[in-house]
């Protein structure tokens, strides 16, 4: 089960600058960076190591099976960024 990113990121790249296989989106050369409002988790990379947690000063950053109620469409969300490349 991945961690999932959520609607309150800043998208200011610290979880992306400590996650140990790469699996954080868009990163800011990348050229949907700019269009999005948020980054997101890889599901099939995460290996969930927790390390994008504490890093992340927005609080934004869930384990998949404790998303606030009202976050869970996010789970949905973070895959889906990844299923249309
Ligand atoms: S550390 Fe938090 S606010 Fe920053 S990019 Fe990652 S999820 Fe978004
Ligand atoms: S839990 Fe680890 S592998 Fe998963 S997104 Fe966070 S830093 Fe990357």
């Amino acid at each position: 089960m991945a961690y999932v990113i959520t609607d309150t990121c800043i998208k200011d790249e610290l979880c992306v600058a400590v996650c140990p296989t790469d699996c954080i989106h868009p990163k800011k050369d990348e050229p949907e960076f700019e269009a999005a409002t948020q980054v997101y988790v890889d599901p099939e990379g995460c290996i969930d190591c927790g390390a994008c947690i504490p890093v992340c000063t927005s609080g934004s950053i869930f384990v998949a099976e404790e998303l606030p109620e009202d976050k869970k469409e996010f789970l949905e969300k973070n895959a889906a960024f990844y299923a249309r490349k």
